[in-house]
């Protein structure tokens, strides 16, 4: 199945996932016009040490849990035609996409010395009939384009322990409801105590990193997390 795929995307033409149109051999992940109007959400400071109330991802989570450091790269939204990037990596089998997003994004972050210290990355899992219905795991693909660029292992430490609605459909309360307590984490001795970075596709509530989170640090408290969303698509 997944060789049958892979091929299928070989011969299959490149098209830009936001506008549809074609690819030129040095376009990437987007055409150069998606490129340039892609609505970045820029970070100054990444640290819980430095002036954090600038940094809206440590803000929407510092309440329920301690997390160190926090990053993205694009500001999501339902009404804007780069959602269809999410969408694509999301539910149209583009894996690929993922591991080039994640790769970018690790680029960007180097620029504000994010990986200072990490020792590795950790993927917001799936449930299992989900990551079996879809093939993969889009926040693993992050990030394995993250490590691509950093050299930083990726660790599988979570798994979600029950089947829940799906978040997209679900909005505010209901959507932290549906976190609580449906993430467990498997810590071996070698990563105790280790600086850590959740990696997932989109941010709104936080709830979904702060329990994954909280989740590791249960379990082995002296874990230190950062969390690094490819997109946030919360409220400013
Ligand atoms: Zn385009």
């Amino acid at each position: 199945m997944s060789l049958l795929r892979d091929v299928r995307e070989l011969l299959l033409p490149r098209l830009c996932p936001v506008c549809g149109r074609l690819l030129t051999g040095c376009e990437d992940v987007l055409c150069a016009f998606c490129a340039i109007g892609l609505p970045r959400y820029r970070i100054r400071n990444t640290n819980l040490d430095d002036n954090a109330w600038d940094n809206i991802l440590l803000r929407s989570v510092w309440d329920r849990v301690n997390v160190r450091r926090g990053t993205t790269m694009l500001a999501y939204s339902h009404d804007s035609p780069f959602h269809r990037l999410i969408i694509a990596l999301k539910f149209r089998g583009k894996r690929e996409l993922a591991v080039k997003l994640g790769r970018w994004a690790a680029m960007e972050a180097q620029r504000l010395d994010f990986w200072q210290d990490v020792d590795a990355l950790v993927p917001v899992p799936l449930t299992r009939w989900r990551q079996f219905r879809r093939g993969y795991n889009q926040a693993e693909m992050l990030a394995r384009g993250m490590s691509e660029v950093t050299g930083l292992p990726v660790v599988n430490l979570l798994r979600r322990t029950k089947n829940r609605k799906p978040q997209s459909r679900m909005k505010g309360e209901a959507r932290i409801r549906n976190a609580e307590g449906i993430y467990e984490a498997d810590v071996p001795a070698e990563w105790r105590g280790k600086r850590l970075v959740l990696v997932d596709d989109v941010m709104t509530t936080g709830s979904t990193l702060a329990n994954c989170a909280l989740a590791l640090q249960n379990v082995d408290s002296s874990a230190e997390i950062c969390i690094f969303p490819l997109a946030y698509a919360g409220k400013i």
